[in-house]
């Protein structure tokens, strides 16, 4: 039988969180933050100390268990407060070290987050001329005479490495060869001689900014590794899919926050006499953004609800960001279309929502690599099967 509803404990999260956006996050707030390329810590922190920053991470580190709808949820929540907001994504970085850490690395990467209220780690994996196409990284991680691992390399638009203590690095395994597919993560403190940090500007999502990392010459210890050595890349690929729902739901949240303003907009403004809202080309905005966000909203939970009863989602976590990041960013063009020449201003907050959107059609895997994925997994699946649900 199908059940759309929510359950009561989701209902009651989801106006808690609304409560906690509206008293934490004014719009002011954000715009500040979205200018200082970063939310004010104690808010982090009391995102973490209300609880929510603690869904999904397991009670045995201090967490809160839940399935991925009910994460889910929270995130479209946190993001319909009003943008990108860095404690959604923050969950990713986590989920990696949980995943791929030992204890002694789970407990401490935990200690820092519920202390600080920002996740110790941002994620390096993206190099100037590896992006895509991850094969062609050339950093490297190779054992010296001194036993020690000596990284050297350069990664690039890598979120919140301006102020993150550490990084998660993905080097290829002592040789940068093409044909090399060994690759591991390392843990890297950010203040160790040879690091060097280049900021980046954004013409979204600044609240969450972009920065080169230059290692040169960056000694660690071999005890600094993040999982299995030489199988990196293939674990990192594994979070990819739960980090893809994770994405869609942030801009989920952000595109009902456009279509929110869009809609009251439209009731208030008046031309040639009448109220907009009696134009049917107005009407017909609405109407393709609300199809826009049911179909996101419905392709989003039932990705995560296959993930909860351990249904494989390879295509679908792709077929999901290949639809929804452009579908998404187009109802925050639309809302911006229905502000006018508003707008087009930063009077209001719908162009805002729309670059931040529009960034998430790149990161974390282009919309044209989601076909690359999904095109051969479902042609693969018709094949065995004959159909694919
Ligand atoms: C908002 C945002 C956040 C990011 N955060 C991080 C981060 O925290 N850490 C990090 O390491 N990186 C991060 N990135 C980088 C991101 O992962 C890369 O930009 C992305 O993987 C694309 O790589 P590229 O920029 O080199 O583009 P390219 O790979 O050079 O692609 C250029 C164009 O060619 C297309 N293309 C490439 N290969 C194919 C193919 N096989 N088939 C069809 N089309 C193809 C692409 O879709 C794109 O349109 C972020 C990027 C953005 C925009």
């Amino acid at each position: 039988m199908l059940d759309f509803s929510l359950t009561d404990q989701q209902v009651l999260m989801k106006q808690a969180i609304a409560e906690w956006s509206k008293a934490n996050m004014p719009e002011e707030k954000i715009q500040e933050w979205y200018r200082n390329r970063g939310i004010d810590q104690a808010v982090a922190k009391s995102w973490v100390d209300a609880g929510f920053g603690k869904l999904g991470i397991p009670e045995e580190y201090g967490g809160v268990a839940c399935d991925k709808v009910t994460l889910c949820l929270a995130i479209e929540e946190l993001c319909h407060g009003g943008g990108n907001i860095p404690m959604a994504p923050n969950a990713l970085i986590n989920f990696d070290v949980l995943e791929f850490g030992n204890p002694d690395q789970i407990k401490d990467a935990m200690e820092y987050y519920y202390e600080q209220g920002i996740p110790k780690y941002a994620l390096a994996i993206s190099e100037p001329n590896a992006g895509s196409d991850n094969q062609n990284m050339s950093t490297t991680a190779t054992l010296g005479a001194d036993g020690k691992i000596h990284i050297n390399g350069t990664k690039t638009w890598v979120t919140n490495a301006e102020w993150s203590p550490a990084l998660i690095v993905l080097a290829k395994d002592e040789d940068p060869a093409r044909e090399n597919r060994k690759m591991s993560m390392w843990l890297v403190p950010t203040d160790l001689p040879g690091v060097r940090i280049e900021k980046l500007n954004k013409i979204g999502m600044q609240i969450a900014p972009f920065a080169t990392v230059h290692f040169d010459d960056v000694v660690i210890e071999p005890d600094a590794a993040l999982g299995e050595r030489g199988q990196g890349f293939y674990n990192l690929m594994k979070n990819f899919e739960f980090e893809r729902c994770v994405l869609i739901a942030e801009l989920l949240g952000e595109a009902q926050a456009a279509m929110d303003d869009a809609v009251a907009w439209v009731n208030e403004r008046r031309a040639f006499d009448q109220g907009i809202k009696s134009f049917q080309l107005v009407q017909e905005h609405i109407t393709e953004m609300q199809i826009k966000l049911t179909n996101s909203r419905n392709f989003l939970y039932r990705t995560c609800w296959k993930m909860d009863n351990g249904i494989p989602v390879n295509n679908d976590a792709a077929m999901l960001k290949r639809y929804a990041a452009p579908a998404l960013t187009e109802v925050c063009s639309e809302a911006l279309q229905l502000f006018g020449g508003l707008g087009f201003t930063d009077q209001t907050r719908v162009s805002r929502l729309m670059l931040d959107c529009r960034g998430m059609q790149i990161g974390g895997g282009t919309i044209e690599v989601m076909v690359h994925i999904a095109g051969r997994g479902l042609i693969k699946e018709y094949a065995k099967n004959g159909f694919y649900y």
